[in-house]
């Protein structure tokens, strides 16, 4: 898409946020914007980073690291979120050049980012993914092993737990996975909710949204792999 066109579609979402804040009795200023840029090329960000927005989702190291340490330069203030499955062996790349870290959802996960985290003396803010659906070849954490998981990562690794995460199943109706998920979050006396896409951000606004991922009403449709 040119600049203009992403400028405006920026513009577009902004305002429905707003929209679904103010419908849901919230301060749109509680609602950050997460812009993913995964598989779009590095001037669909550049002309997204133009129009003034600074927080973007990527679910790929390799892709990301590849493209955002030159926009980095360029631009200060970016807020570049990983919202894609962590393998170990990628923690060091991860630590190095995300600000948040989405998808924490194992113990040998914990482990091995807590010693990054030591090694680097950087501390990306950590969400916990939960596997709302309990699919079984989705990443996350069980719904009923959340509490124990994010009580594990506090204690034993010293991990602060900033937010929590979910996907909800493509053919479900969000909304309970959306609540699920807040609920989680209450009891564990964590504050961020990053929950809600193109399709149903204004849902998870609603239901206590604190960020929402939208890729496709940005920036189009993904070119294919
Ligand atoms: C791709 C992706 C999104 C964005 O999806 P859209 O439907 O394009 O808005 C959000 N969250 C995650 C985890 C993703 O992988």
């Amino acid at each position: 898409m040119t600049t203009t066109a992403i400028e405006s579609a920026l513009a577009r979402v902004r305002d429905r946020i707003a929209d679904a804040a103010h419908t849901a009795g919230r301060n749109p200023r509680d609602v950050s914007l997460i812009a993913v840029s995964k598989a779009h090329p590095q001037t669909s960000a550049y002309s997204a980073l133009t129009a003034g927005h600074r927080t973007f989702g990527e679910n790929r190291v390799q892709e990301a690291t590849a493209k955002w340490p030159e926009l980095r330069q360029r631009f200060a203030d970016i807020d570049l979120h990983l919202i894609g499955p962590l393998q170990t062996n990628k923690v060091a790349d991860a630590v190095a050049l995300f600000d948040v870290i989405q998808t924490l959802d194992r113990e040998r996960l914990a482990r091995a980012l807590a010693r990054e985290f030591e090694r680097q003396d950087r501390t990306p803010a950590l969400f916990v993914q939960v596997n709302t659906g309990e699919e079984g070849q989705k990443a996350g954490v069980l719904p009923g092993s959340a509490d124990a998981f994010i009580a594990q990562c506090r204690s034993e690794y010293g991990l602060p737990i900033a937010g929590l995460m979910c996907i909800p199943p493509a053919r479900d109706d969000p909304e309970p996975h959306f609540a699920m998920l807040a609920t989680i979050a209450a009891r564990n006396g964590v504050s961020r909710l990053s929950m809600g896409m193109s399709a149903d951000f204004e849902t998870a606004i609603g239901l206590g949204a604190t960020e929402v991922r939208v890729g496709t009403a940005i920036f189009g449709t993904r070119p294919a792999p």
